[in-house]
């Protein structure tokens, strides 16, 4: 036998110029070295870059950008001074056209090379008008710095668990601006101590923020190592004290995480101040959310999603349609508007108890939820006779299993809409279906976290025949 060893081409320490073509699955540039492939964080497609070359793999490399030799025309300056050392944004340096046309290749490249998959439309990304302050949901770290011993309340440095202590996130709502501070005064005022890591000693962890932005209720949630809160009435006195016009706190919760586990929240929750939940309102319907509760962290934007689910799902008002992984409700009560009967499923008790609350709350009597997970749920819901036009699945990151797709499958439904925030596991899911007599028909690319390399989709696959 004849084992042939290639040659890396590049040597680590070594200077090279690379054109940067592509864009890797964390926002870092992709360029080639002698047809070898290496990954240059903070670069763009477009750039001439040296680089340093710092890692070498078997079949690529990591690079440090030494010096952008000619810019891409798509470079813009970041927004946020902090961008470089936060990591939570990964392509403020880039045009928002540039970033849109990054999203929609990203949605191509993994359906070709995951799921073999090169006949479907894939549209232009749906963007936004603006593209900061979106976000309604923020989960703030809490620290004591190392070298001043003084108490931060921010973000993590990229790739560590250093607490930096942040001003502002342009990608949050500004009220986030006015209540970290506080907050922070409250624990310095007090001698409230922060949590520690590597000691797992220190009692606040997290300090977790909603809010929603068409009725402007807040909702803080401070997760503490432990079930007692020294000083606890005069937090409460603070965050009340805090005076704007464009929303009012509902709910002050305190959230009990005595783990050692990078998992924010525990999974015990005290109301200390208010109401347990806020609302929200998407489109014309109105949804209640829990501290636990998943809810989309872009209203504007899921407002797009939503509608183009309902598009695809194509209803006519006879159907039975299965929405999968439910949440709250949220899609459930939107496709409720137009079929003749909706049976949302989701693993999470808080949210299927906020998802019937939410039907009652709008008078939509024509759904029904289940708890547990769909792959349990449906098999014996089909067992039991029960049958869907359409399917609606929404899963978490790592996709759906296979046993849930299978079962789809068996039950011969003509239509599923997929809506999927990670493009690898949608396209893994698609070659199963297309495997089991489905096609994917069209994708939407929609943009619900602008700045950052994360895209959602919303897919429309049909029964073939
Ligand atoms: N469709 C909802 C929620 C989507 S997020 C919305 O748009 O708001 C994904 C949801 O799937 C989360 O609520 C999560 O709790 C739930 N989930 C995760 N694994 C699940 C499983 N195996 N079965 C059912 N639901 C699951």
């Amino acid at each position: 036998m004849i084992i042939i060893t290639q040659e890396i081409p590049i040597k680590k320490n070594e200077y090279y110029e690379v054109e940067i073509h592509g864009i890797g699955h964390e926002g870092e540039g992709v360029g080639r070295i002698n047809n070898f492939t290496i990954f240059v964080p903070y670069t763009i497609p477009g750039d001439s870059v040296k680089v340093k070359v710092i890692k070498v793999k078997k079949s690529f490399a990591y690079g440090k950008l030494i010096e952008i030799i000619k810019p891409s025309d798509n470079r813009v300056t970041p927004i946020c001074s902090i961008f470089e050392k936060c990591g939570g944004c990964q392509l403020q340096h880039v045009n928002y056209i540039e970033q849109l046309r990054i999203k929609k290749q990203k949605v191509i490249d993994a359906l070709e090379r995951i799921g073999k998959i090169n006949d479907v439309l894939v549209h232009d990304t749906i963007g936004m008008k603006h593209t900061c302050r979106y976000r309604n949901k923020a989960q703030f770290p809490v620290g004591v710095d190392e070298l001043s011993n003084r108490i931060n309340i921010g973000f993590y440095a990229q790739r560590s668990h250093r607490i930096i202590d942040m001003k502002t996130c342009h990608i949050q709502h500004n009220i986030n601006d006015v209540f970290i501070p506080h907050i922070k005064k409250w624990m310095e005022r007090y001698n409230i101590t922060a949590y520690n890591e590597k000691t797992g000693k220190g009692l606040i962890r997290h300090v977790f923020t909603r809010i929603g932005f068409s009725t402007g209720e807040v909702m803080v949630v401070i997760v503490a190592n432990g079930k007692k809160i020294p000083n606890k009435q005069e937090l409460i006195d603070i965050l009340k004290s805090i005076d704007a016009t464009d929303f009012t706190l509902e709910s002050i919760i305190q959230n009990i995480n005595t783990k050692r586990t990078n998992v924010i929240l525990g999974s015990e929750n005290k109301v200390l101040w208010g109401r347990d939940y806020i609302t929200d309102s998407i489109g014309k319907i109105e949804y209640k959310i829990s501290p636990m509760s998943f809810y989309q962290v872009n209203p504007v934007q899921t407002e797009v999603l939503y509608n183009i689910a309902l598009e695809y799902a194509g209803l006519e008002g006879n159907e039975t349609v299965f929405d999968l992984y439910c949440g709250i409700g949220t899609i459930s009560l939107f496709l409720a508007q137009k079929a003749k009967r909706v049976v949302g499923v989701e693993i999470i008790l808080q949210a299927i108890e906020d998802a019937k609350k939410n039907a009652i709350m709008n008078n939509i009597d024509n759904v029904e939820f289940h708890i547990g997970a769909a792959e349990e749920v449906i098999p014996q819901l089909y067992k039991q006779g029960n049958h869907a036009d359409v399917v609606v699945v929404d899963p978490p990151r790592k996709g759906c299993e296979e046993k849930l797709l299978n079962t789809i499958a068996q039950m011969q439904v003509d239509k599923i809409v997929y809506v999927s925030c990670n493009p690898s596991t949608l396209a893994r899911d698609l070659r199963i279906l297309e495997d089991k007599g489905y096609k994917a028909m069209e994708v939407q690319p929609v943009d619900m976290f602008p700045h950052t390399v994360h895209v959602e989709t919303c897919s429309l696959i049909i029964k073939k025949d």
